[in-house]
């Protein structure tokens, strides 16, 4: 017996030297002096990285204009480790909690999946060691893990003939980091945000709490998380509503002059499936979305659009725009789906639903496309500018939500004032409509308060390449698309246009709470209740 237990006792001390000496060489720099020291001597330290290029990883986003260095990054490879993680921090609370921010692509654009001084969760590191995506199509879901990609996602379920039915345009962004936004694009109004099609989640709350929750269960925290901007748990699994997958699509694009007639027919477009109409047209359209077409914005020059439109398309916009009448153009985007049943109907079915729009006369231009690469579209795009060096550079986005009642005088103030004769447009602009009654109000995304409202997404990029924050600051085509956005804001506010920012950024208190209006005392409520040390999604500095 004694000896028995003396010969486990130099296992364990033997087993911790192991783990000491695998961390050592791990870590290029001392244990980081904001941490516990008790953290160093869990499981879970094993999983820490300190070197040079986890850090510079972990400090910088897609926006590339923030910079917050974390003290480490965790690679977890389940969900245990984040587990440990968190309660590591909570239980420090008598010293002082270290913050913590999931980061999945880390495709935030102002630092809202960093940690300054504290540890940056790779959610990443969780896809490599398991393919956690299952798909169960007889019941219509998908589990799939917070870390996995939405492209993941799609191929997985493809497989079994259905797929998720709300999207977000990229796919290269994750489960965790759109849920935590809302993830919309122009099915949107049709099946509401991604948040909208979520049955259950499995969160790891900012007290190192695991919870199921849905609408029925825990269902306080399910609203908090969805829209919740990272503030009240990290999402480790999602389960996600799927349908019966199409196989193609016929993708349309229109172009207006007229900016109210270019409105007036998406919001019909999108009517058509919430008020039926007649038997042909019930189904209505899967998808609508639309964009703004400068000269400066010329289709061929937009990575929204440029594979899009044949040459001679793109010679064809561009003498309309050369004409000083039309310097300005919008195009309005509409697909339907279809697959092997309703292969000799669509057409039909398309024209009836096309019939009557007012657009330009002959500026109507079809695609017929696959499902995948009608989802997968933006993905051309991104490797055609990653091959030219124009991926990697500073997003200045600025994406509003705006009530309908006032998208005419947006336009009038910002497409035709601000941005019209600005020549340091690069990137896309997109305009399209989406109902209000398709989300839900219990969760934490914030939305206009009337049925009908626009999102607009400024995605402008600065053509420069910047290696370092200092570079960026100085770079005067970032400066001056900042410049048009605080202008944009500035003149919604005068002009007293009651916007919501989508991928909201804000320095203070009282923005935040302007921002989240009569939801703000229940997202505080929340936030006390599951996260009550602040530990969580520091970056997006609301709390911290
Ligand atoms: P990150 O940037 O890594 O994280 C975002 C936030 O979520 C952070 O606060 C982070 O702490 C938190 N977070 C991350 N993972 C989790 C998790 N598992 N649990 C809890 N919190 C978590 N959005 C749309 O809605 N529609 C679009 O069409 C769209 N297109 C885009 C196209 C491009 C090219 C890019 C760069 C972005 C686009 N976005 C779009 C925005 C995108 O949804 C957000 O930037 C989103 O945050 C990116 O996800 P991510 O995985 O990179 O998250």
């Amino acid at each position: 017996m004694g000896k028995n237990k003396s010969i486990s006792c130099c296992f364990t001390v033997i087993a911790f030297v192991k783990r000491l000496v695998s961390r050592i060489g791990k870590q290029s720099r001392p244990w980081p002096p904001s941490l516990p020291r008790e953290l160093q001597f869990l499981d879970v330290a094993a999983r820490l990285r300190v070197d040079f290029d986890a850090i510079t990883m972990a400090s910088t986003d897609f926006g590339k204009f923030s910079r917050e260095i974390p003290a480490a990054v965790i690679c977890p490879s389940s969900e245990d480790d984040i587990v440990a993680l968190v309660r590591s921090s909570y239980a420090s609370a008598s010293s002082s909690p270290f913050s913590i921010a999931a980061r999945g692509q880390g495709h935030s654009l102002r630092g809202q999946a960093m940690a300054s001084g504290g540890v940056v969760v790779d959610m990443r590191a969780m896809a490599i060691n398991s393919g956690r995506i299952s798909v169960c199509g007889s019941a219509l879901y998908a589990d799939v893990g917070g870390e996995q990609l939405w492209i993941d996602v799609l191929n997985a379920t493809l497989w079994h003939g259905v797929a998720p039915s709300s999207w977000t345009d990229y796919l290269y962004l994750t489960v965790g980091g759109t849920l935590s936004n809302a993830g919309i694009s122009g099915q949107s109004f049709r099946h509401g945000p991604q948040i909208s099609n979520v049955k259950e989640l499995d969160v790891v709350t900012g007290r190192g709490e695991v919870v199921t929750c849905s609408r029925d269960m825990n269902s306080e925290l399910f609203c908090a998380v969805l829209g919740g901007l990272g503030q009240f748990g990290i999402i480790t699994r999602a389960r996600i509503a799927v349908e019966q997958a199409p196989s193609r699509v016929k993708w349309v694009r229109m172009l207006y002059h007229d900016f109210s007639a270019f409105t007036r027919d998406q919001e019909y477009l999108i009517s058509i499936h919430v008020n039926g109409g007649d038997e042909g047209m019930k189904q209505g359209l899967d998808y609508v979305e639309g964009s703004v077409v400068t000269s400066q914005l010329s289709p061929a020059s937009n990575w929204r659009s440029s594979s899009f439109f044949s040459q001679t398309d793109h010679s064809k916009i561009s003498s309309i725009l050369a004409n000083q009448q039309h310097d300005i153009l919008y195009y309005l985007e509409v697909a339907k789906y279809y697959d092997h049943l309703t292969v000799d109907t669509v057409d039909g079915e398309l024209e009836v639903l096309l019939s009557g729009l007012s657009f330009i006369p002959g500026l109507i231009f079809t695609k017929d496309v696959s499902y995948v690469d009608f989802l997968n579209r933006v993905r051309s795009e991104e490797l055609k500018l990653r091959s030219k060096g124009q991926w990697d550079v500073p997003h200045p986005w600025l994406n509003l939500f705006v009530p309908k009642s006032r998208i005419l005088d947006f336009d009038v103030g910002v497409f035709k004032g601000i941005l019209r004769h600005s020549s340091n447009l690069v990137g896309p602009i997109l305009v399209y409509p989406m109902l209000r009654s398709k989300w839900d109000d219990r969760m934490s995304a914030v939305i206009p308060g009337e049925e009908i409202f626009y999102c607009v997404g400024l995605l402008h990029s600065s053509p420069n390449v910047t290696t370092t924050l200092d570079e960026c600051k100085e770079d005067h085509q970032y400066l001056v698309l900042e410049e048009h956005n605080k202008k944009i804001l500035e003149f919604c506010e005068e002009a007293s246009i009651e916007v919501k920012q989508y991928l909201p950024n804000y320095r203070s208190r009282a923005e935040w709470m302007n921002h989240f209006g009569p939801k703000w005392e229940v997202f505080k409520e929340r936030k006390n209740k599951f996260d009550p040390l602040a530990i969580l999604s520091p970056g997006q500095r609301i709390f911290n």
